[in-house]
């Protein structure tokens, strides 16, 4: 399991994704609350820091989403229609970059309709940039996911490594990824 926490202003408190392997959340988006759900996830974090598990006992409600991811398939039909975002190329959230990509995806396309003389050649330049930026972000999270969640002597070895790296050099890693302008 892996477990992100992170400020939202209009709610004035924290967001928690936990991410648990095991049994599929099922097709639904409903995102519905459950007294079985939440027994799953407080089983899923059993062993964790007694702190952190009495911050997710306290939690003001859980909610459920299924992983889904779009894999390569066509992003327009050549003429007149696109699609950006997750309806493209949806990720896994590993790198937390799923609306990122949305809205470089809106900045590229508007870029590229701006300088091309048609929507075919627009689309055409639009896929090319992207396809390449969509690549590496989702083997980053591929990346991501197998580090996040190893086990054995994968995760002391990453224990290890990460205990030897300095927070710049860290952050620096990512300088492709937050630094990028399209
Ligand atoms: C728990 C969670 C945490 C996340 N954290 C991050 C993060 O930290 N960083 C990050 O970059 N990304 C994160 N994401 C991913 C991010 O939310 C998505 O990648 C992003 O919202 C995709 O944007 P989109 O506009 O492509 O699609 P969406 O946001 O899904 O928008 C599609 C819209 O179309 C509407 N719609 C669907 N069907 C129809 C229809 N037939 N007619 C009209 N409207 C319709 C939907 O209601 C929706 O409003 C997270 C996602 C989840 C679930």
């Amino acid at each position: 399991a892996h477990l992100v926490a992170y400020p939202i202003r209009k709610i004035d408190g924290f967001n928690f994704v936990a991410i648990v392997a095991g049994r599929a959340s099922g097709e639904t988006w409903e995102g519905r609350e459950s007294g079985d759900r939440r027994r799953e996830f407080e089983a899923a974090f059993r062993d964790w820091h007694p702190d952190l598990r009495s911050l997710l006992g306290h939690a003001a409600s859980a909610t459920y989403w299924p992983l889904c991811t779009v894999e390569d398939g066509a992003w327009h039909n050549g003429r007149d229609t696109i699609l950006i975002g997750d309806a493209a190329h949806a990720l896994t959230p590993f790198a937390a970059q799923g609306a990122a990509m949305a809205i470089e995806d809106a900045r590229e396309l508007a870029r590229c309709m701006a300088d091309s003389p048609d929507l075919p050649s627009a689309f055409a330049r639009y896929e090319d940039a992207r396809r390449v930026r969509i690549g590496r972000v989702r083997k980053r999270a591929a990346f991501n996911s197998f580090a996040y969640h190893a086990a054995g002597p994968v995760r002391v070895a990453r224990d290890l490594v990460l205990s030897f790296k300095k927070p710049e050099a860290l952050a620096a890693d990512f300088d492709w990824l937050y630094g990028y302008g399209p």
